[in-house]
């Protein structure tokens, strides 16, 4: 199964992601997290990439897409996947077209995740994300039992450097202008899922499941 994962930063795809990875049992690719590791490895990479994160802005195309031919050729790949913040604009769901008819392997699902902006504020001012196991949560809205502590793995949360107020404003602007429109790219090819991301994020969860089912013709179980 393959599925790219749209919505606004904040919308919840990395949360939905990491569940859809245990549910269909394929690796979730996040151009976000692959750039931020690269970040913090110090690469040239990760050098050329930083300043644009903290700006809020797109890295270069040519840059992401790199990466993102080298990680869909892992083997992990080969049974599908879920890329999570990749495509960001035309350009790359164009060269995302060109590298899966290259391997014979369609998308299957454009998962929209929707969330008005008020809402999308909020929850990047308050996300605390795992230095250990990557588990999202949310000082406002789906706080750790114990603050600053993993519920899952026990490792420390950390509020991203880009999760600030005028960084979160940039991000918003770009996705506005430049990945939004990827929601009518997918939706007049008929590979479009909307779903609501207000809400239980076990509700939005068995929601997508159900409708990713329904699409492509699974039955429940
Ligand atoms: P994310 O974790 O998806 O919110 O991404 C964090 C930052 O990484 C973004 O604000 C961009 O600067 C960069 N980034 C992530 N994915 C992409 C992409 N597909 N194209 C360009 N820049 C990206």
């Amino acid at each position: 199964m393959r599925i790219v994962l749209l919505g606004a930063p904040g919308s919840g795809k990395g949360t939905q992601g990491k569940r859809l990875v245990e549910r269909y049992e394929i690796p979730q690719i996040s151009t976000g997290d692959l750039l931020r590791s690269a970040v913090a490895s110090g690469s040239e990479l990760g050098r050329e990439a930083k300043s644009y994160m903290d700006a809020g802005q797109l890295v270069p195309d040519e840059v992401v897409l790199g990466m993102i031919r080298e990680r869909l050729a892992e083997a992990d790949a080969a049974t599908g996947f879920i890329l999570d913040g990749f495509p960001r604009n035309r350009a790359q769901a164009e060269a995302l077209d060109g590298v899966l008819a290259e391997l014979g392997q369609p998308l299957d699902v454009a998962l929209l995740i929707d969330v008005e902006i008020d809402t999308l504020k909020k929850r990047l001012l308050g996300r605390l994300t795992c230095t250990g196991c990557g588990a999202v949560f949310n000082a406002y809205t789906n706080p750790p039992k114990t603050e600053g502590v993993c519920d899952y793995c026990g490792g420390e949360l950390q509020h991203r450097t880009d999760d600030n107020e005028e960084t979160i404003s940039a991000r918003l602007e770009v996705y506005d202008a430049q990945t939004k429109p990827l929601i009518d790219y997918y939706a007049n090819r008929g590979e479009l899922i909307r779903v609501s991301g207000l809400g239980e994020i076990d509700q939005i969860f068995n929601t997508i499941v159900t409708d990713i089912d329904a699409r492509l013709g699974r039955g429940a179980g």
